[in-house]
């Protein structure tokens, strides 16, 4: 998980896990090792919420006098941070899902034995 959290292959750590801003590279550069096979589907965006939304709400429910501020210099200082905070850390936490995933195994073609609308 801290392979990913940094943004490297959770096999090697050694290659970069991103293409782009959240494009996985389809293999490691380093050990080749198949990272598109660690399916991270929406995990990385619920636990960025949960993580934002207590970094940047609780100050907001907590602190009663942010109440009073004027509404222009209250919503930029809400939005501001919810932005730069999801941002960085959605890459980071979606890097140590799949260092999850890898940890334990969890592979593409698991996600059919997990799914509930099963055909079969
Ligand atoms: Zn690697």
């Amino acid at each position: 998980m801290m392979r990913g959290l940094r943004g490297r292959c959770p096999h090697c750590g050694e290659g970069a896990l991103y293409y782009r801003y959240l494009k996985v590279n389809p293999e490691c550069p380093a050990c080749r090792h198949p990272l598109d096979d660690y399916p991270a589907d929406d995990g990385p965006a619920y636990f960025t919420i949960l993580l934002v939304g207590h970094i940047v709400v609780a100050p907001i429910l907590l602190f009663s006098f942010i109440h009073e501020w004027p509404l222009a210099v209250l919503l930029p200082s809400i939005l501001i941070p919810l932005l730069l905070f999801t941002l960085l850390l959605l890459p980071r936490i979606k890097g140590a899902v799949m260092g999850a995933l890898y940890a334990n195994n969890i592979r593409r073609q698991d996600q059919a034995i997990h799914t509930a609308d099963r055909a079969d």
